[in-house]
This record gives C-alpha cells, structure tokens and sequence, in this order.
C-alpha cells in the first residue's frame, strides 16, 4: 500500500514537472488554450492516424489483418491522397474554434491554475466528458441525418461506405465544426475543465473515431467498428 502512494506521488510529481515546461512554452493562457489545443490534436491526429493509413495502404504489419473486419485491408494512395486537403482545412477550424472556446471557458470561469488536478478529478471528469460527449453526439449525428442536411452535409462524410482511420475527420466544414468539435464545449463548461483535461479527452476521443473509423477489431477496446461500419454502408 506504501509502495502504490509512493509510485502515485512520484507519477504525479512528474507529469506536474512536464506541465510546468508545456506552460512556459507557451507563455500564456490563450496561447496554451488555442495553439497548444490545435498543435496536440493535430499532432496526435496525424501520428495515430498515420499507422492507422500505413496499414490501409499496405495491409502490414500481417498480423493485424486477423483484426480487420473489411474483405479488403488495402486502399489506394490515390483514394487517401484525394481526401486529404479537406481534412486539413477542417483541422484548421480548430484554431478560430479554439479562440472562441477560449473565451467562453475564461466567460464561465475554468480551472487555469499551473497546478495539474488530482487523479480522481482527472477521473472523474473523464466519466463525465463521455457521458456528457456521447448524448450530444447522438443528437447532432441524429439532425445531420435529416434529409437536406445530409444531402447538403453528411453526405461527404458518407462518400467512404468503408471507411479507414483518417477518413473520421473527412467531412463538410459545417459538419467538422458541428460534430467534431462544438460536441466537446458542453461538458467542458458544465465542469470548467483544467487544459490538462481538455487536451486529455480530446486525444482519448481522438484515438476512439480512429478506431471507429479504421475496421479493425482490437481485442480489449470498448468499442467496435463494426457499428460504425454498418452506418456508412447504410
Ligand atoms: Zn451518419
Ligand atoms: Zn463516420
């Protein structure tokens, strides 16, 4: 038992060194709310997404076709390459989303101390994001269903029937800002979350619609792509 307090104090001692370093990186609140948001999800968008992509492309490494719940584990480059320039201008959205947002959070009063939130915070408010996340997704993805907004909008999204990992994001820019990312705000001002937070459920949300989105069944995730799977065919 003293061994678990001491390794949860050393753990939580560094990961509060590490964030003293990324706040005097960025210098400021702001900076850290809209650059510091945009560069870590983008990073870790791009980093996760390009394995994901380097198995599209080439079905390797081998032993992760077993996984695979598509009859083909190969796409051309040329399929992923034609894609790309919406997913980047859609991850530029994210910077005058990331003002607004800022402002909202600084409007409702958040967590903007140096120090890291506890653990159980932490926890606590993860619970929270994806109940909070998963009900608003519901209804947003439930409204861009509606015949002219689908014709109009979420039928980009629907150009992949099987879609791969990357494709999550590829969308109209009116969906990205609707369904990707304003689903986040609610539970962030309901809980006034630190940065540390945001940054934290973002990746995790981040790595689950890759997933979603990618056909492969790992064993031990908490969600299938199977369902997902189904909703682009249909
Ligand atoms: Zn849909
Ligand atoms: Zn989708």
């Amino acid at each position: 038992m003293l061994n678990f307090q001491y390794y949860w104090e050393e753990c939580g001692s560094f990961l509060q060194d590490q964030w003293n370093s990324v706040c005097e990186l960025f210098g400021s609140d702001f900076a850290l709310a809209v650059w510091g948001s945009f560069i870590v999800t983008t990073l870790f968008y791009w980093t996760v997404g390009s394995c994901y992509t380097f198995f599209h492309l080439t079905g390797k490494p081998k032993f992760m076709q077993k996984y695979s719940i598509h009859d083909t584990n190969t796409v051309p480059f040329s399929q992923v390459w034609k894609v790309i320039p919406q997913m980047i201008m859609n991850q530029l959205l994210i910077i005058p989303s990331g003002i607004i947002f800022y402002y909202l959070m600084v409007w409702r009063g958040y967590d903007s101390g140096k120090t890291l939130p506890s653990f159980q915070r932490v926890f606590f408010e993860l619970v929270i994001h994806t109940f909070v996340n998963e009900i608003v997704f519901y209804y947003t993805h439930r409204i861009l269903h509606r015949p002219t907004l689908y014709k109009y909008i979420h039928k980009r999204h629907h150009e992949w029937t099987v879609p791969i990992a990357i494709s999550a994001i590829y969308s109209h820019p009116i969906e990205h800002i609707l369904s990707n990312v304003l689903i986040f705000v609610p539970s962030f001002l309901i809980l006034g979350s630190h940065m540390s937070v945001v940054w934290l459920w973002t990746c995790m949300a981040i790595s689950f619609t890759l997933n979603t989105h990618s056909g492969i069944n790992f064993p031990f995730t908490p969600l299938s792509p199977e369902f997902h799977d189904y909703h682009h065919i249909k």
